[in-house]
């Protein structure tokens, strides 16, 4: 391909209102324009990347054994109404009409269309299991578009949808599809981390994301680098125990506590915060003990921490399996509660009470006095307290032990780009897909639903691959395997050399672009380095006056010569070494 004949305009400037390095470099190195907010123009460059990352994916579908369909885009309403969804979905689904007034979307995901196919066409436990997928465009108007192809509006998509007998299939369709991910995300060359992630509120679903580690990344996961383990922060809120490990509930008895200070009140004007009280009585604000109250699906609660600590509030729902809010002022009142001054020692019958295990382990408590301007130090549980059940619902914070090691854990950002679900038989059962069982009976299909996003990898990879300069593509994933650049245009010598190089490179079964355009050297150097092709092979003047010509390794920036009938090996070894 000779870059004159290629739509491949780059910029020297950073496009208004990127700011994501992906967004940024994927304009200026001309693999996208914008169009509306979260829609794109993928042009040639683009094109060829996303086709490389679909075709790793549809090899690792294939030989996982699903079979490629293509759902349409425009959906009925009813079907997603019969699963709830156009209600669930709300405004983040794109809705319309036809002429007749039939109402429509565009699809945001298949679950409905896929799983009427299934109903309709796998009949029989012998269709079974069986696992369809697809690559196409999804719609979803997301409340923020942002960081370009990473929150789309418009957006490429593989998604699968696996349909087994029973939840033992189930699992194992998912294992399978687990097994292919962690293949696709290693020959893109993307570095992921399999998160266990929020089974949300209802149905308790089993799922796992896969988040490639960047800045930019909206998701935050704990990671412990001693043992690997990684999870989302509010499992790892709430699993942080361990099963088994949480202490029983503690009676409030009264009864001295050895080792205890005795409960004493103090006067503590205006210091409704911890800051406030921590600085007052000059105790660290680990010391203090902070006690929330919420409201949990209509019932009240009150959770106890260290006053250092935070409710993750999304642990704690997911803890209970209710929604959560917190107290109003009136709920405070109605219960004869003081607001900033609640102590567990008030905390009267009739609301739960749920504690940390640090809360639980500790003696000497600074708590809330249960009246204006009064708080107790020395307070004990078991004396003082009671404590209705231990739960670890603290957010996770840098350096807390690892629930798998014991090593300290590390919060750090990530994209998702992967996430596969099992999604048992809610769907088949909202919309009546069952298949003959061999014993003759009736069954809903057992789903799980698997999904990549295409267009959000490549600006992962993006965001993982690039420095100063521009991008840094990974071997599998570049536009091109190699970027020959002739530097001296006038010189015949040059041209031809150029053109032999693109031929042998070719002839070898590389991608190859040749730099045609008579610029100066500097410019061609400069888009080269920018749109990130790994390998860059430099033919001028002087270097073939001795019968060489330059290699450049664009990951590394390591350079070597040489002579020029070993360029093409040479540009071959070059390519199979690089990242
Ligand atoms: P997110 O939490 O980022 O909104 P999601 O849970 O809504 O993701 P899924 O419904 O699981 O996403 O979609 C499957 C995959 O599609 C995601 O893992 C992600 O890679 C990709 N994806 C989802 N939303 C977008 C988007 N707006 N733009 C680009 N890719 C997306
Ligand atoms: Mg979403």
């Amino acid at each position: 391909m000779r870059r004159t004949r290629l739509l491949l305009p780059t910029l020297r400037e950073t496009p208004a209102d990127a700011e994501a390095p992906s967004h940024v470099l994927l304009v200026r190195a001309g693999f996208v324009r914008p169009v509306a907010a979260g829609v794109f123009t993928a042009l040639p460059l683009g094109v060829r990347t996303l086709r490389r990352i679909e075709t790793i994916v549809r090899e690792e579908m294939d030989a996982a054994g699903a079979q490629e369909l293509r759902m349409p885009i425009v959906v009925p309403a009813d079907p997603w109404k019969r699963t709830g969804r156009w209600e669930a979905y709300g405004e983040e689904m794109f809705k319309l009409r036809d002429r007749a007034g039939r109402e429509l979307g565009l699809a945001p995901t298949h679950e409905e269309v896929v799983t009427l196919l299934a109903g309709a066409e796998l009949r029989s436990y012998r269709d079974l299991p069986a696992n369809l997928y697809q690559i196409g465009w999804k719609y979803r108007d997301e409340v923020r578009p942002r960081f370009g192809l990473l929150r789309g509006r418009e957006f490429l998509m593989k998604d699968a949808y696996s349909f087994d007998r029973d939840e033992e299939g189930l699992r194992r369709s998912y294992e399978a599809m687990r097994a292919a991910y962690r293949r696709i995300f290693r020959r893109c060359g993307v570095e992921v981390r399999e998160v266990e992630a929020d089974a949300g509120l209802i149905g308790g679903q089993v799922n796992h994301e896969f988040l490639a580690p960047a800045g930019v990344g909206e998701d935050l996961f704990v990671r412990c680098d001693a043992c690997g383990h990684a999870a989302d922060l509010e499992a790892a809120a709430v699993g942080g125990l361990g099963a088994g490990a949480a202490p029983g509930p503690v009676a409030a008895t009264g009864q001295p506590v050895p080792g205890a200070a005795p409960l004493v009140e103090v006067q503590t004007p205006g210091c409704a915060t911890i800051e406030a009280l921590s600085a007052f009585l000059g105790v660290p604000a680990e010391r203090t003990l902070k006690c929330m109250l919420y409201d949990a699906g209509g019932a009240p609660v009150a959770v106890l921490l260290p006053g250092d600590r935070e409710v993750d509030e999304r642990a704690l729902a997911r803890a209970l399996g209710r929604e959560v809010r917190p107290f109003t002022a009136q709920e405070f009142e109605a219960h004869g509660l003081v607001k900033g001054y609640v102590g567990p020692q008030g905390v009267p019958e009739g609301i739960d009470v749920l504690a940390d295990p640090a809360v639980a382990a500790g003696l000497d408590w600074v708590a809330g006095g249960n009246q204006p301007d009064v708080h107790a130090t020395g307070v004990a549980p078991g004396r003082d307290f009671r404590i209705d059940r231990v739960l670890r619902v603290a957010r996770v914070r840098d350096g807390d032990p690892c629930p798998a090691c014991g090593g300290p854990l590390a919060i750090a950002r990530g994209i998702v780009v992967g996430h596969v679900y099992q999604l048992g038989a809610r769907y088949a059962e909202a919309l009546g897909a069952t298949f003959l069982d061999e014993d003759g009976a009736e069954r809903h299909h057992v789903m799980g639903c698997y999904g990549v996003g295409i267009s959000r990898v490549m600006a992962a990879a993006a965001e993982q691959h690039h420095d100063e300069a521009g991008l840094r593509w990974p071997r599998a994933l570049a536009p091109f395997d190699v970027l020959v650049l002739p530097t001296n245009m006038d010189d015949p010598d040059v041209l031809r050399t150029a053109g032999e190089l693109e031929a042998g490179l070719a002839a070898a079964g590389l991608d190859v672009l040749l730099d045609d355009r008579l610029v100066a050297a500097g410019v061609k150097f400069a888009d080269a380095d920018l749109i990130g092709v790994p390998v860059q092979v430099v033919a001028g003047r002087r270097g073939l006056s001795a019968g060489a010509v330059d290699l450049k390794v664009r990951a590394t920036g390591e350079r070597a010569q040489a002579p020029v009938g070993e360029t093409v090996a040479a540009a071959v070894r070059a390519l199979a070494a690089a990242p």
